[in-house]
């Protein structure tokens, strides 16, 4: 039976950009010792007493379905750390709770784009965006911010891109790169979504993972905050991946509809797992600082260490990744990462999984124990090394 063209093309036809860590997957299933470096996924799971807040609300009845919108408590913390972060005064009412901020990129996608709008995008992306935007039937449109850029995408070839376009999809801090945005990026971006009358979809979910500098919200950028959806997640600040527990933070009408888009999509969130991302946020930084604090003591150490190895490495300040100027080997990304995975059991993101403006990169999640973490690296800058004098 046909299918929907929509269903069909999630991928485009080709590679979703996961071949690799498929085939690490596969690897280890059949009993090999691969050291992965590519998912976004902790080395430590969700702290003990989230789990028993969870279980409380469970055992204490909270398993029926629960409030729509979220619960107003889950709600009121989301507004209250948006509004001390922001500076933007922020209420239970800008706010939808979602199973995860890949459900809110999706959602706020169909709340911004009807089928056959433009959806912009930067590239480098993280895999998923585009198969997220055709899958609301909008037609996703990358932006490439290059690597002599530093990844920072340009104001021109943004405001080339959006005459036409309805939306406007960023990341900072950046999945792959690592990158944040500076404040003439984010002022650039701010002029383009006005003059074009664009919705910008922020997606905040590494706001945790900054390791000097601070976090900007495009949202508290002035004129932006009544065109701004921000997508927020406990995944990666709360170690909390598998719970599924997003939010969407938005101008009071569009978080109206979101919340009408829950009912006939998700019908809400499991309230047990709210409560415990409810007790989660309530912990305050000393929580998040401690999830993040492996990340940037791995991101220093590797960032060091392959330099010091002669490994190019993009300058970032932020994220549980780092990516690697590989380009030297005279190899793509994909072939590098082939290559590594086949003959030394060590699985990195290809730049090419991301895009195009990221190929000749790898990404490396830093999300092994720091000794496993630093035998992988010096096998990568030996190996970096012995391809790169083979090509000279
Ligand atoms: N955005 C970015 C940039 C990500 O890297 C991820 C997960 N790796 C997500 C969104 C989705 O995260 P989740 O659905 O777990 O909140």
């Amino acid at each position: 039976m046909k299918l929907s063209n929509r269903i069909e093309g999630l991928t485009g036809g080709g590679s979703d950009g996961w071949d690799i860590y498929r085939k690490s997957r596969a690897m280890v299933a059949d009993g090999l010792d691969v050291v992965e470096l590519t998912i976004g996924e902790h080395d430590r799971r969700t702290e003990p007493e989230i789990l028993e807040a969870m279980h409380a609300s469970a055992l204490g009845g909270h398993t029926g379905y629960a409030a729509l919108p979220g619960t107003d408590s889950l709600r009121d913390t989301v507004a209250a750390r948006v509004a001390a972060r922001t500076g933007v005064p922020t209420t239970r009412d800008n706010v939808v709770i979602v199973p995860g901020g890949q459900a809110g990129l999706f959602a706020a996608h169909v709340a911004a784009c009807d089928p056959g709008d433009t959806a912009l995008f930067i590239d480098p992306y993280y895999a998923t965006y585009p198969g997220t935007i055709r899958g609301t039937g909008a037609i996703a449109k990358p932006v490439r911010a290059d690597a002599d850029r530093g990844f920072q995408p340009a104001e021109a070839d943004l405001a080339k891109a959006a005459p036409g376009a309805r939306s406007l999809l960023i990341n900072s801090p950046n999945n792959p790169t690592g990158v944040v945005y500076t404040r003439d990026t984010f002022d650039g971006i701010a002029r383009v979504a006005e003059a074009h009358e664009l919705w910008l979809i922020s997606d905040e979910v590494y706001d945790t993972q900054i390791w000097s500098g601070t976090h900007l919200s495009p949202r508290q950028l002035p004129g932006m905050e009544n065109r701004t959806l921000v997508i927020g997640s406990l995944s990666k600040s709360h170690a909390m991946t598998g719970s599924r527990l997003g939010w969407i933070v938005g101008p009071e009408d569009a978080i109206d509809h979101l919340i009408n888009l829950t009912t006939h999509t998700t019908y809400g969130v499991p309230g047990f797992v709210q409560d415990a991302g409810d007790f989660a946020l309530k912990q305050g930084q000393g929580l998040e600082d401690r999830i993040a604090a492996p990340f940037r003591r791995r991101h220093a150490d590797a960032m060091r260490r392959l330099l010091a190895g002669g490994v190019d490495v993009v300058p970032s300040t932020a994220s549980m990744y780092l990516m690697a100027d590989i380009r030297p080997t005279g190899l793509t990304g994909e072939a590098f990462a082939h290559r590594l995975l086949d003959t030394h059991q060590i699985a990195v993101m290809p730049g090419e999984s991301f895009g195009t403006a990221a190929a000749g990169h790898v990404r490396i999640a830093l999300t092994v124990a720091d000794a496993r973490l630093h035998t992988a690296l010096d096998t990568l800058i030996a190996f970096t090394g012995q391809l790169t004098e083979h090509a000279a």
